[in-house]
């Protein structure tokens, strides 16, 4: 078959838009190589999701159904899309960046013995040799260095939601999709008893004029907590490093950084973070900088309009404080 796969990753379809992204990337790569794309999809019941990549340009869709497959289980899907590949032999196989494709190609590309980019920017054929050119941030995101994979396939690399543009649905577009026979023997090392779908609170970081960012150095979830607080006085949202986001003080909506958004308010106070180049590439934008950390020596102090060194357990319920007495007068005043 070889030619262009993408991997279909259908959760929560209205909001994650990054496989329909990838699938007119692909078509691009595709008309360059003269070949097809092929969306590749494993579930419980994935016929509207297979029709729905079709519309948004997929020439093939290659679908597995099953009930052992309606949750998602690394080892599972691995075993059988690896199958897949060595059976059908695309040259070029892409999935999202997202904790999901995050989790599942490294394993995959492992699997398969080839290699993998990950968090790529651009991706272009090689107009001489053919070989996919994947643009990919390096050594912090200072530079973007050009990855080619010519001795392995397939050529596999993970893209950010966001990077591409989604081809408009097309309920007259034609395709194939495809049930190949299948044999799913679940790898019960983790077994899956129900999932939920987590609550979130939906927030407007990058219109925000006020954000407030926690990171590593709060400590806790119960510091991390009155970030909300002040956020809620100074009427703006909460931010988070990758850290903060991993120790489960955060939602990933909230993270900041290169992996996460970007924002560009008025008033941003850093708090408890170091300033790593990977977090700091979010918030150039924002016009003031406040920072918080106890080491003076801390790199956010050096994009920072004002610095506080101290310990932010400290100084976060005193500027609390302060600035619930400043608006309780401006409230009298008034
Ligand atoms: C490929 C890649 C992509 C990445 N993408 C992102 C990304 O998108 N976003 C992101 O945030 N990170 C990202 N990272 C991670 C990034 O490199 C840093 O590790 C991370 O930003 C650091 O987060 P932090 O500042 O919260 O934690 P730390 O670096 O651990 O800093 C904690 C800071 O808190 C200070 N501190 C400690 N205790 C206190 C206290 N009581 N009071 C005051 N200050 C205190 C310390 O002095 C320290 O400076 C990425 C890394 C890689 C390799």
């Amino acid at each position: 078959m070889n030619g262009v796969w993408i991997f279909g990753d259908y959760r929560n379809y209205f909001q994650n838009r990054v496989t329909l992204q990838l699938i007119a990337k692909g078509r691009e790569l595709a008309e360059t190589l003269a070949t097809e794309v092929t969306v590749v999809i494993l579930g419980e019941e994935v016929h509207q999701y297979a029709m729905e990549y079709i519309a948004h340009g997929a020439d093939v869709v290659m679908a597995a159904e099953h009930p052992d497959l309606k949750y998602y289980q690394l080892e599972t899907y691995t075993t059988l899309i690896a199958r897949w590949v060595e059976a059908f032999k695309p040259d070029i196989f892409l999935a999202g960046a997202t904790s999901f494709g995050r989790e599942f190609f490294p394993r995959l590309a492992k699997r398969l013995g080839t290699g993998l980019s990950a968090d790529c920017v651009s991706l272009e054929v090689d107009p001489e040799k053919g070989f996919l050119l994947q643009t990919t941030p390096a050594c912090g995101g200072e530079l973007l260095a050009e990855v080619v994979t010519p001795h392995h396939r397939p050529q596999m690399a993970t893209v950010h939601p966001g990077v591409f543009q989604e081809i408009p649905h097309d309920s007259t577009a034609v395709g194939r999709i495809l049930y190949p026979e299948i044999e799913v023997q679940p790898e019960q090392r983790v077994k899956i008893l129900r999932s939920q779908r987590q609550q979130v609170r939906r927030n407007n970081l990058e219109e925000a004029q006020v954000v407030i960012v926690g990171g590593l150095g709060l400590g806790s979830k119960e510091h991390f907590r009155l970030l909300f607080e002040l956020a809620e006085l100074l009427e703006g949202e909460v931010g988070a490093t990758r850290p903060a986001v991993l120790a489960g003080w955060a939602d990933e909506e909230m993270l900041l950084g290169q992996t996460g958004k970007a924002v560009k308010p008025r008033l941003l106070i850093s708090i408890g973070t170091s300033g790593a180049l990977q977090y700091t590439t979010a918030i150039h934008g924002a016009e003031t900088i406040i920072a918080i950390n106890r080491d003076p020596h801390a790199p956010i102090f050096k994009m920072a309009d004002l610095g506080l060194v101290g310990d932010c357990t400290t100084i976060l319920p005193l500027l609390l404080e302060t600035v619930r007495r400043r608006i309780r007068r401006e409230r009298m005043d008034d």
